[in-house]
């Protein structure tokens, strides 16, 4: 059993997944954190999330108490507020967020609670990924459990807070989980990103104001108002504070996911816990963090998993689950399965990503038939630029042009091979 003072995320889930009951959520510990939480005023708590340097698990790894710091407080004339979980995980490679959903529910439920609290809303929703079942159900259970342990609804745990927490099940697309796209699917309109300012920390859902948060950011909230932010900045190999989940597929010995101090070295992720490469291959690249960060090769592995020192190696943390390339698959068909997801998934707002996508892979898939010419790498090139940050409306095709810039950079020569010999190399 792993020891939740070291995990204090994960350390109370069973092996199989099967959600803890409130009873036993609450004998490890469970509430401890909201039961702190209440004896503070909102204000309070915000600083002490500030204190505990909790960036967002999300990917955009944005301080959680700077956010919350954002929403107007004490000004009821401004109407109700809102907390939204971000539940739907949906990067190519990540699936963190499942682990805590649904072995843990009741701990985003209390992480939310305690956001609600901190920012003074009296409603919160969870935004979950429709094909997460398990997780629904595991979800279903836990606030009614919640309702019924008075830790939801009125006077919560014998205080003046009210706090309702509904769950709504995505539509299913991957604009639903960007932060903008969700509020607007919330309200029942098509999830397309807003231009911003304002943001929904004064002006989100239904207009009002919103902090949106990942489900593994809620999950530390208790335990950093449980321990202290000390405690949380101690559990962390750097100045970001508490534990990771990290996460390896791809061809390793072992994939999977575990939550390690935050700062984990690349190659202690992929060596002891993934247990190196499968037998038979070697390491080319991976993804640091899901499908729409920059490639890291073997000469990172010394880079530690936290956002300042992943994005000073070029990269992002992003959901920190990698995605291995290993040296019999062909880059330019892993770029195909990234770019088409993302194609698939563009919500079509703006022309550069609705037009954009669809050509880079077109010339992915000419290149990779050894159809390809000089022009068609010449299109990819100008496309990792046109399609970079500050070009579209949201983050999504900047996100897909992550990988695919990356491997012009490290796997330039991979795609020449299929240019000069008219095949795939690796067929
Ligand atoms: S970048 Fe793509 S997904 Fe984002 S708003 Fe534009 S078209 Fe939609």
């Amino acid at each position: 059993m792993p020891d939740p003072d070291a995990k204090p995320l994960t350390g109370l889930i069973r092996p199989d997944r099967r959600a803890l009951t409130l009873e036993e959520y609450q004998a490890g510990g469970g509430y401890a954190g909201l039961r702190a939480a209440l004896k503070l005023e909102p204000g309070q708590v915000q600083h002490q999330v500030e204190k505990s340097n909790l960036r967002g698990r999300g990917g955009a790894g944005f301080f959680t108490g700077k956010k919350w710091g954002f929403v107007p407080m004490g000004q009821p004339e401004l109407g109700p507020k809102y907390v939204v979980c971000n539940a739907d995980e949906m990067e190519p490679g990540t699936m963190k967020d499942r682990w805590l959903l649904e072995g843990n529910p009741l701990q985003v439920i209390e992480g939310a609670t305690i956001a609600a609290y901190a920012i003074e809303a009296k409603a919160a929703y969870i935004f979950l990924r429709w094909g997460y079942k398990k997780a629904q159900a595991a979800m279903l259970r836990a606030i009614a459990e919640a309702y019924g342990g008075r830790l939801l609804g009125r006077n919560i745990l014998g205080s003046s807070f009210d706090l309702d927490v509904h769950l709504h099940v995505s539509a299913g697309r991957y604009m639903c989980g960007e932060e903008e796209g969700m509020l607007n699917a919330l309200e029942g309109q098509r999830a397309v990103p807003r231009s911003k300012p304002p943001y929904a920390a004064t002006s989100g859902l239904w207009g009002k104001p919103t902090a949106v948060n990942n489900v593994e950011t809620l999950s530390c909230v208790p335990h950093i108002l449980a321990h202290g932010p000390q405690w949380f900045l101690d559990l962390s190999h750097t100045s970001e504070g508490g534990t990771k989940i990290y996460g390896a597929s791809g061809r390793v010995a072992r994939p999977g996911l575990w939550e390690l101090p935050m700062g984990t070295t690349v190659g202690e992720i992929l060596h002891e816990h993934a247990g190196g490469m499968a037998s038979g291959y070697a390491l080319r690249g991976l993804l640091p963090g899901g499908g729409s960060t920059a490639f890291l090769t073997e000469k990172h592995v010394n880079v530690r998993m936290d956002f300042a020192s992943v994005s000073t190696a070029g990269s992002n943390l992003g959901t920190g689950t990698m995605i291995v390339l290993d040296d019999r698959t062909c880059p330019v068909s892993m770029l195909i399965s990234l770019e088409q997801f993302f194609a698939r998934e563009s919500c079509g707002w703006c022309t550069p990503c609705r037009e954009g996508l669809p050509w880079v892979l077109k010339s992915l898939l000419e290149i990779e038939a050894g159809r390809g010419c000089d022009e068609d790498l010449q299109v990819l090139e100008e496309h990792a630029r046109l399609l970079g940050p500050g070009n579209t409306f949201c983050a999504l095709a900047p996100g897909a042009m992550m990988p695919l810039g990356s491997a012009l950079q490290y796997f330039r020569g991979d795609i020449e091979r299929h240019l000069s010999e008219h095949r795939c190399p690796w067929r």
